[in-house]
């Protein structure tokens, strides 16, 4: 039915590869192209042979005519970015070029600053309409399921969302006294940023990480939670109409932050460029090369994730509270894909969002957060691939 070019050959973009081949009546044929080409070459090796036929490519997403040649010789319909959110413009012109339409789990982020925002690719709107091509934009987990978990309490169960709060628990442990789950360059960016949330059309800005509280999480149990920015809270503050509240948390163990605090207090966390023996280096590209691989982390991780949205509000006049969530097994993952849960619970939304496209239900011209799509399909698609979901009316865990 379809061709879909997958950018990346890291954590998430392993699990995209599984999960078309897991469906070759829509992904017929696919090309890996990623930097270093023996990373594509060992996911083909491991998952050719299959109905669906697989290509591999180097390519360095960062140069758009790389990416327009590899596309105009391989003709996808979807191009699917797991490379860094550094290369989602050069991808997003290439794509405008060929008329391809284009799918990520990430917003832009210029490398110099950590600026968290969807202001570069909102502004690529007018080009895709005119082009007649759909970017789905955060099409992971969060973002991405977490957008659609809130279209679909709005669809089914809310007059008007009043707050939401998207509470990212990992009791996932991997046991190396410090690693990240997914690329550590983005995430220690992510979590060392300032905090920052939605409230009454304002943004309230926090010091990183000073606001803590526990929730006790269905299959997870107790855990501190701290506020954080993530990139859904922009799109959901302009698609949720009349929301007031929303707010991110993410768990982290007194471990891991003990380590960041102090690979910070030494410096190791920093972005500005520094002399090292004549060279310059950026201190925390240099901790990336030194840290595990996530994608190494795999066959280690042992404990289960819980991402979800609680979300209140009110419906015929009454206030209503909604969780809906995802748990999800380290081990599992592993046993099925290879991978932890972090990239399989961002390469599955992956894979449906190119999915969706390819069938012609999530198709519009223009660029789009998930949110503003039609959630019943997605839905749907979550319970089938690997991701199913639970909700509740009566959740206990609110503090
Ligand atoms: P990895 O670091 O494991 O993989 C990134 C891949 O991109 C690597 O294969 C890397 O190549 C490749 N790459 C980097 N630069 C280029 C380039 N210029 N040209 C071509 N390929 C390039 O990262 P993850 O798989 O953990 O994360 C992938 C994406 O998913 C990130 O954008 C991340 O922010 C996002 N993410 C989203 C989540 C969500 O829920 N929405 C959650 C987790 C991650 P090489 O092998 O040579 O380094």
């Amino acid at each position: 039915m379809g061709k879909a070019l997958i950018i990346g050959a890291g954590g998430v973009a392993s699990v995209v590869v599984h999960k078309c081949c897991q469906n070759p009546d829509v992904f017929e044929e696919i090309c890996i192209a990623s930097r270093t080409v023996e990373k594509c070459d060992a996911l083909k090796e491991k998952l050719g042979g299959g109905r669906t036929k697989i290509q591999t490519a180097q390519l360095d997403a960062d140069n758009t005519d790389m990416v327009i040649d590899l596309i105009r010789s391989f003709q996808p319909d979807v191009v699917i970015n797991v490379a860094l959110p550094y290369q989602d413009l050069t991808i997003m012109d290439a794509c405008l070029e060929t008329g391809v339409h284009y799918v990520d789990t990430a917003n832009y982020e210029p490398p110099d600053t950590p600026k968290f925002e969807y202001s570069w690719q909102w502004a690529y709107k007018e080009r895709f309409e005119k082009a007649g091509i759909t970017a789905l934009l955060g099409s992971g987990f969060d973002p991405g399921v977490t957008g659609v978990f809130t279209a679909y309490a709005q669809k089914h169960y809310f007059d008007e969302i009043h707050t939401i709060d998207i509470v990212d628990a990992n009791a996932g442990d991997h046991g190396y006294p410090f690693a990240t789950n997914f690329n550590p360059e983005i995430n220690i960016r992510e979590i060392t940023a300032k905090g920052r949330y939605f409230e009454n059309g304002k943004w309230i800005e926090t010091e990183p990480l000073s606001e803590k509280k526990v929730y006790d999480l269905p299959e997870i149990g107790p855990k501190n939670i701290y506020l954080l920015y993530h990139e859904e809270l922009e799109s959901l503050a302009v698609n949720i109409k009349g929301v007031k509240k929303i707010r991110f948390w993410m768990t982290f163990s007194d471990n891991y932050l003990n380590h960041l605090n102090v690979l910070q207090n030494v410096g190791m966390t920093s972005i500005e460029p520094i002399d090292y023996e004549g060279q310059q280096i950026i201190p925390l590209q240099f901790l990336k090369a030194i840290l595990p691989d996530p994608a190494s982390l795999g066959p280690r991780t042992k404990g289960k994730t819980n991402i979800g949205c609680i979300i209140q509000g009110v419906k015929d006049g009454k206030p209503k509270t909604y969780y809906v969530y995802n748990v999800c097994d380290h081990e599992e993952c592993y046993a099925e894909v290879g991978s932890q849960a972090i990239s399989y619970t961002t390469g599955v939304p992956a894979m449906i969002g190119a999915m969706l496209i390819i069938k012609g239900i999530w198709k519009k011209p223009g660029v789009y957060n998930v949110e503003e799509f039609d959630p019943d399909p997605f839905m749907e698609a979550l319970n089938k691939h690997g991701l199913p979901w639970q909700e509740s009316f009566t959740p206990t865990l609110l503090d």
